[in-house]
């Protein structure tokens, strides 16, 4: 309910003394402050929410990372789209507008998204859900309408499915992730979030290399300056602590 705020202002007739026109009146003993500021509120609520899966174990393989979209086939209401680690040189990135460097380089790395993908990661990413330091995102409009812009509205459900490379074994580690949110909130959208996320953890069990459920280890986020080379594709990581390439999946090479 975006006009939720001005509708309730509107049922509430505001004071007089309050009133955007009312000028202060000089006090007859001059210009002494008055007791109170009459002070004009301004408020917007934001509403993010988001829920990711238990982990599914992929067998290591050259197809693993290639498998993710399939794994939305179905649930998907929109174009799947695939969404690579970032490298070295977008390592600060963030959907955060008041930091200029941050958000240059996350436009920088994703202007060129659909619209569905730069809502999700907004969404995924501002709750710490997503981390393109070491995912690699498949994501969708899932459940839901966009606007004319293709936009998702506040209730609708977008994401899809995240996998990283296993430190420990090296084998690919998907995940269930799905999120909404804007200038409202419903009371339905929570509920179907998490029939979205039951669909694509059996979805992601479904995948002929998976090998079952496990708990999800996350890399530990990236800290100094990242910049380790894969010697196999190239691809300079952001990520200063992987044993894989984020994009490729073989051993990085340190030297
Ligand atoms: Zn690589």
């Amino acid at each position: 309910m975006p006009l939720e705020f001005l509708r309730r202002k509107a049922a509430e007739p505001v004071p007089a003394e309050a009133s955007p026109v009312a000028t202060p009146v000089p006090s007859p003993s001059g210009s002494a402050l008055p007791e109170e500021v009459v002070a004009q509120e301004h408020q917007l609520r934001l509403h993010y929410g988001g829920k990711t899966s238990e982990g599914v174990r992929i067998q290591a393989g050259p197809s693993a990372m290639r498998d993710l979209p399939s794994m939305l086939v179905g649930l998907a209401k929109s174009e799947i789209e695939v969404v690579a680690p970032l490298p070295i040189e977008f390592a600060g990135a963030a959907p955060t507008i008041a930091r200029p460097s941050e958000a240059m380089q996350w436009l920088n790395a994703h202007h060129d998204l659909s619209p569905v993908t730069r809502h999700a990661l907004v969404v995924l990413e501002s709750l710490d859900a997503v981390d393109l330091a070491f995912d690699t995102f498949a994501c969708a409009l899932l459940d839901g309408e966009t606007d004319t812009l293709g936009y998702p509205e506040y209730n609708a459900v977008v994401g899809g499915v995240a996998g990283h490379w296993d430190e420990a074994t090296g084998d690919l580690i998907v995940r269930g992730v799905v999120g909404w949110g804007g200038k409202g909130v419903r009371g339905d959208t929570d509920r179907i979030a998490t029939r979205m996320l039951t669909n694509i953890l059996s979805n992601v069990l479904a995948n002929r290399h998976a090998l079952g459920l496990t708990p999800i280890d996350r890399p530990a986020a990236a800290t100094g300056r990242g910049g380790v080379v894969c010697g196999h594709c190239g691809f300079a990581s952001a990520h200063e602590r992987a044993f894989y390439c984020p994009k490729c999946g073989m051993r990085l090479l340190r030297g």
